[in-house]
């Protein structure tokens, strides 16, 4: 009999009630017990969901108040000192643990959060362990007992997820130099799982699930025998009728398939929607008697499968491995897609059938199933539905445009090239814009004050007429303009008025493009996202940025920078189509960014800046495929630049300040100035640029916009005299870390001012 299963469920709510509830503890104005409650009614809705649409195994404990890896972390009682947690203490309580994830600062206490970082390539964040020399772990959590018995009470076989050992120790970061947390704390934090398994298989635990998603990324001869001494521990200390899953997923596990199917564990996941060698190595070698839990409805995307196609891979991999040891499921836990599409009203038509959201997601695994238990006649209706909507989308005409089609099979070479090299334009460049040595310029946004938002939000309910919100925004950006002179910037910017997500901007006005109303994905926290979703070939109507940026220019005689988000920004922070690759895709953005691009420059704007502040969250997990990525990355980049003139400069804007492994990349942009993140990095990064001698236009962030901390004039002036002890000043522009928005108008002047100030003291000292 094979089993129908899943990794994990979204943990938001139909309505976001995690968010209203967190936010609402947070504000002091729902106790904890009440935040309780409304964690266990959204477990068991999540329960009841899945149960009700026919899974066999159901995941416990992928729910978190705020984070998996930070419930890791109190379950080990991995609690930093800063936070003044009481080691005597049963459990971590929740004070302490929103104090780990959001920082606390109160008499007797000030202690910044754990650092927050990606998971993986997914746009959820997770916040990092930290390992000193010195850690004390046992076990401080008794969560995961609570999931199993809750899910025990519902009645439903369930499955403990837990965050695997190696993984959590590889996520995390040693806060000593020169520890290494593996060799360590491996030990120790064994010891800590071991107990919660003893404890588990006590209560009856059928399954546990133990992700090691770092399996999918390059890992080194002792990572991997850390993971096999890792499960014969585990393997110690569980009750007989306990029975291990090592879930791995988000692409190949290649070279650790032998470790890992070497494990003393009775099921494995794969995921074989990203990882396309995960079959090959199946075929030549599955381990008798253990179970596969197949990861083949996709778990990072809103498409629908291709049923038909996976039940025939499913029905290969049931000859493999055999149907009493094969096991359902998405690629992924289901955290990563939008809950339901059922709470959608109003989605364009054609495109809705091609969709299918967590809730739906769990329909297909049940099909598929099905199908293989009972024959395909079972589930004809289904499977003939699927087949319908897959040839209806393959055939739209919304997603093969002719003209598109024909626009990028004819790029040439010299499409991705500007016309002259950088030392060429750069003359060009600098008669036409007159600028002083060390311009000073800022990334682009300015406050988004209430006022602003409030504008928006009428006008797109029409409270507002065109006439009037064009009206408004444009005192804005006049306003704005005359800030900018006033304090002495040398090239300004309209200020990003009319927009609040810089993508969501550009795809609404671009064809291809569709918005949900209800499709939050978590990012971090109570923090989620609405991502776009790019079902089809992507056009541009008419311009998008043009009245803006051609109003904010006449309103000055110095530059006024046009503002762009780049095509691998657009493309990395949208759901996207799965029917051709994310080059293909790429490339159609670019080329409405191009047109975009070239039309700003007709309107007499001197300087454009694409931002790609995503680029670097694009990378592969494997190394050896980062080389593929840049090439199209960044040819896509400068497709979208290079169809204007020398004079015209281009800038671009990244904001994070790791560059040693992309430098050549970078550089191969070709962008005539960029800037990056800095303030906190110091000279360290700068010298990345130097040995690779990169000489084109670049500004280090002389400060910090993440906090509304005013640095003074020293200081900056400083961090600039610290930059040109590694840059030749010629290259060099002065300007903040990142865009404006967050902050307030008063602290936004008075930095800027500042800024401005040092700049002039350190041109001054150039003679
Ligand atoms: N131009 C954008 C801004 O200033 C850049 C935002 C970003 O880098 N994320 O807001
Ligand atoms: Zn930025």
């Amino acid at each position: 009999m094979i089993r129908s299963t899943n990794l994990g469920y979204p943990r938001i709510g139909a309505r976001r009630e995690l968010k209203r509830a967190l936010e609402a503890h947070w504000a002091g104005e729902l106790t904890a017990a009440a935040l309780g409650g409304v964690a266990d009614e959204l477990v068991s809705a999540g329960l009841a969901t899945q149960r009700q649409a026919g899974i066999d195994i159901i995941p416990v404990n992928d729910f978190s108040l705020y984070d998996h890896v930070l419930d890791a972390t109190a379950l080990l009682g991995a609690v930093p000192d800063r936070f003044h947690w009481d080691a005597q203490a049963a459990q971590v309580d929740l004070s302490t643990y929103f104090a780990m994830a959001r920082g606390v600062q109160r008499p007797g206490l000030d202690a910044p959060a754990l650092e927050m970082t990606k998971w993986f390539d997914t746009n959820y964040h997770y916040l990092v362990p930290e390992f000193v020399a010195d850690q004390r772990l046992r076990l401080a959590s008794d969560k995961p007992l609570r999931a199993l018995a809750a899910g025990q009470a519902a009645g439903v076989e369930a499955r403990v997820v837990l965050l695997g050992p190696l993984s959590y120790l590889l996520l995390g970061k040693a806060k000593v130099d020169g520890l290494d947390p593996l060799g360590h704390h491996l030990d120790a934090v064994l010891e800590v799982y071991a107990e919660v398994v003893r404890q588990l298989s006590r209560q009856g635990a059928r399954w546990i699930q133990f992700d090691e998603p770092c399996l999918v990324q390059d890992r080194t001869p002792p990572e991997l025998a850390a993971l096999r001494q890792s499960y014969a521990a585990l393997d110690r200390a569980r009750g007989g009728d306990t029975r291990f899953v090592v879930a791995t997923y988000f692409g190949d596990v290649d070279a650790a398939y032998e470790a890992l199917t070497g494990l003393p564990v009775e099921g494995i996941a794969l995921d074989f929607v990203r990882g396309a060698r995960n079959l090959a190595k199946v075929r030549a070698a599955w381990p008798r008697g253990k179970t596969l839990i197949a990861g083949v409805v996709d778990g990072r995307n809103v498409w629908i499968s291709d049923l038909r196609a996976r039940l025939h891979l499913l029905e290969e991999l049931t000859g493999t491995v055999g149907p009493d040891h094969l096991q359902v499921a998405p690629s992924c836990s289901l955290l990563h897609v939008p809950m339901d599409l059922k709470l959608e009203r109003g989605l364009d038509a054609e495109v809705r059938p091609w969709l299918a959201f967590a809730r739906q997601k769990l329909d297909e695994v049940v099909v598929l199933t099905r199908a293989l238990n009972e024959g395909a006649g079972a589930v004809a209706k289904a499977l003939d539905g699927n087949q319908e909507a897959m040839e209806r989308r393959r055939a739209s005409h919304r997603l093969h445009d002719p003209a598109v089609a024909e626009r990028v099979t004819s790029l040439r070479p010299r499409d991705f090239e500007r016309r002259n090299p950088y030392g060429v334009r750069r003359a060009a460049q600098a008669q036409r814009l007159g600028l002083p040595p060390l311009p000073t310029t800022t990334i682009g946004s300015f406050p988004q004050t209430a006022e602003v938002r409030q504008l928006r939000q009428q006008w797109r309910s029409e409270e507002l007429s065109d006439a009037a919100y064009t009206e408004a925004v444009e005192a804005e950006i006049r306003r704005t303009v005359g800030i900018q002179e006033e304090i002495g910037l040398d090239m300004l910017v309209h200020g990003e008025f009319e927009r609040n997500d810089m993508v969501e901007y550009f795809g609404e006005q671009l064809d291809g493009f569709l918005f949900t109303r209800h499709g939050w994905v978590q990012s971090y926290g109570s923090r989620y996202v609405k991502p776009p979703i790019l079902y089809g070939t992507v056009r541009r109507p008419s311009p998008m940025t043009v009245r803006w940026s051609a109003f904010a220019q006449g309103c000055s005689r110095r530059p006024v920078k046009g503002m762009l988000t780049g095509p691998v920004t657009i493309l990395q922070w949208s759901f996207v189509r799965d029917d051709q690759s994310r080059e293909r895709t790429c490339q159609e953005i670019a080329l409405a960014i191009r047109d975009e691009v070239c039309d700003l420059e007709r309107a007499g704007i001197a300087a454009i800046q694409i931002d790609e502040p995503a680029l670097r969250e694009g990378l592969p997990l494997r190394k050896r495929e980062w080389a593929e990525y840049l090439r199209w990355a960044t040819a896509a980049f400068r497709l979208s630049a290079a169809g204007v003139e020398d004079r015209t400069q281009i800038h671009t804007h990244m904001c994070y300040g790791e560059f040693a492994d992309i430098i050549d990349a970078i550089s191969s942009l070709d962008a005539d100035v960029i800037s990056i993140e800095n303030a906190r990095s110091g000279a360290e990064l700068l010298r990345v640029f130097r040995e690779h001698g990169y000489d084109k236009g670049i500004g280090p962030g002389v400060y910090d916009i993440h906090s509304p901390r005013v640095p003074s004039v020293g200081e900056m002036a400083g961090l600039l005299r610290d930059t040109l002890a590694v840059l030749q000043a010629e290259h060099v522009w002065v300007n903040p870390d990142c865009g404006l928005k967050t902050r307030g108008w008063p602290e936004t002047t008075a930095a800027l001012r500042n800024m401005v100030a040092a700049a002039q003291a350190v041109r001054a000292e150039l003679g």
